[in-house]
């Protein structure tokens, strides 16, 4: 991402509706797989973003008084006009990440459809109003109930940067919210296409919109006096938007960082456990926050495993067309931290299997699918977030080992473990001290859009998808109403002389435990 001024920018392909105006500055986007430019779009100011949070405020007005079904209606208009628009929505996808048409389909679009469909045909169980107990007071009526919270800031990175940016925009809108998004610098023009889906469907012109920018644009979001902001990004980002939110309170759900592990146990299917290694590492290139980062694999079947991971590896087809398996990488940066966490490995004693540098001979942003071995927590491999295609594979005693190891980690967002032994999978998956656990699997879970998802440690705060994913862009209000119509309660003044007796008796007759502790309480004292 470079930031320019106009006039130096060179072509610029922003469509009309987002016409770069002549004397403000702007964001350059390019295409990972060969460098070349995309074009230009705004880099949005602190007075934009406080403009544009200014008109969701009004649109919030209107839309929060709809009803469920009017807002289930709406997002489901918006995955009809997805649906129409498909092929231009891969487009500017696979352009601006380097990803491939089939990761576009099906890890961003068809995973978006699903959040879409689930929250519109089930997302009103986990907000329509609840009757609850109200305790001693039996002619009470207690109702807990779910509100919108106003406007939500959005703030997406580029690693799907579709499905990152729809699921918390399409979960607030459902909730009856407002939404400002700030897509990643350096896929801004998905983020672009994803503001003209909404625009289109039009509920309301303001309840979408998308301001673009880099994290001065983002910061200023978060300091907008939005009622929350959903972060999906870095853990040290993470920290300094929860950071700048902790002066006005402002709540955070933060989706960040994982280093996340996966544990091959001696009666693991190895076929079937290499194989998931390998997509689970490598597909969208490793940059993929519920990759396969580590492997720890039982000392009983580590050859095996490692020789089935390596010919699997070296099969991999990387490139743009169809019929391949990976496409490029996405941020010129993330590369750098491959080539620095795979240096630091091998200056500390591990061995590269397969791959281990740059695509020879080619522009853009390509590396090889790497596999290494003789690895320990040593290393940053090891410890912290690779974020590209380079599987590092451990040889352990036990499952005890692996699991101290696996939860050996500043991060607890996604794991796996691989066993034939379903006990053994639920004791490994409850000690994984991670928000999300596959068993005999890798990543899908993201895809099941009834699964809260989200991390512990510093991976995050807070879930998406699910009921909880629908209630963290609510407040929760509690209602109690009273049902008896008594001239007035027991409790009011003037207070009755035995009220403390009386209630010292009524306290231990209800809260004893026993009948004849119950009874006790009855006697005088
Ligand atoms: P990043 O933290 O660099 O940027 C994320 C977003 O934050 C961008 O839009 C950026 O412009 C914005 N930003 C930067 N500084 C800011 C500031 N001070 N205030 C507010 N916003 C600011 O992350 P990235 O490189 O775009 O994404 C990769 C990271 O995201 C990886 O660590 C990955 O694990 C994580 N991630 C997590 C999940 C998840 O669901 N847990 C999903 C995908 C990616």
């Amino acid at each position: 991402m470079t930031i320019t001024t106009p006039g130096r920018s060179g072509s610029n392909r922003v469509s009309d509706d987002l016409l770069v105006e002549p004397t403000r500055p702007t964001i350059e986007t390019f295409d990972p797989r060969t460098g070349a430019s995309l074009g230009h779009v705004p880099d949005h100011s602190e007075a934009d973003v406080a403009e544009a949070v200014a008109r969701a405020r009004v649109a919030f007005q209107a839309w929060g008084r709809l009803p469920f079904a009017e807002r289930g209606d709406h997002i489901l208009s918006v995955r009809d006009l997805m649906l129409d628009r498909l092929e231009e929505l891969v487009e500017v996808i696979t352009s601006e990440t380097g990803k491939l048409q089939a990761e576009a389909v099906f890890t961003e679009l068809m995973t978006a459809c699903e959040t879409i469909q689930y929250y519109a045909k089930q997302g009103d169980k986990a907000l329509r109003p609840e009757k609850v107990s109200a305790g001693l007071m039996t002619h009470k009526k207690a109702v807990r109930t779910y509100e919108p919270l106003g406007v939500v800031g959005v703030i997406s990175p580029w690693n799907y940067p579709f499905i990152l940016a729809m699921t918390p925009i399409v979960t607030a809108l459902y909730a009856g919210n407002s939404v400002v998004l700030k897509p990643s610098e350096v896929t801004p023009m998905v983020g672009q296409a994803i503001g003209r889906l909404f625009a289109e469907v039009g509920a309301h012109p303001d309840l979408v919109q998308v301001v673009t920018g880099g994290g001065a644009t983002g910061e200023a979001l978060v300091r907008s006096g939005v009622q929350k902001i959903c972060f999906t990004g870095s853990v040290r980002t993470g920290k300094r938007v929860m950071a700048a939110a902790s002066d006005t309170l402002t709540p955070v759900l933060l989706e960040l960082g994982g280093k996340d592990p996966m544990i091959v146990c001696a009666d693991a299917d190895l076929d079937r456990a290499a194989a998931g290694a390998v997509w689970g590492a490598f597909q969208n290139s490793g940059q993929t926050c519920m990759s396969v980062e580590r492997v720890y694999v039982d000392e009983a079947v580590y050859q095996p495993f490692v020789d089935r991971v390596v010919a699997r590896t070296r099969a991999i087809r990387q490139g743009t067309t169809v019929g391949d398996d990976i496409g490029s990488m996405t941020f010129p940066p993330q590369l750098d931290t491959v080539e620095r966490h795979v240096a630091d490995a091998l200056d500390k004693g591990a061995t590269v299997l397969t791959g281990g540098q740059r695509v020879a001979g080619r522009d853009g942003l390509w590396y090889e699918p790497t596999v290494l071995v003789g690895v320990d927590h040593d290393m940053d491999i090891m410890r912290d977030e690779t974020f590209g295609p380079v599987l590092p594979i451990m040889a352990v005693a036990n499952v005890d080992e692996a699991l101290r190891l696996a939860n050996d980690s500043v991060y607890g967002l996604n794991s796996s473990v691989w066993t034939g032994d379903a006990d053994l999978g639920r004791r490994v998956a409850a000690e994984l001290e991670a928000g999300n656990v596959c068993i005999n699997d890798v990543i899908v879970s993201y895809a099941a859009p009834a699964l809260p998802f989200g991390g512990v440690k510093e991976s995050g705060i807070g879930r998406v998808h699910g009921p909880e994913g629908v209630r963290e862009f609510s407040q929760v209000k509690s209602v109690l109403s009273d049902r008896a119509g008594l001239k007035r309660e027991a409790w009011w003044f003037p207070l009755p002389k035995q009220m403390g007796t009386v209630g010292a008796r009524v306290l231990r007759l209800r809260h004893r435990r026993g009948a004849v502790n119950k009874l006790k309480a009855l006697l005088p004292r």
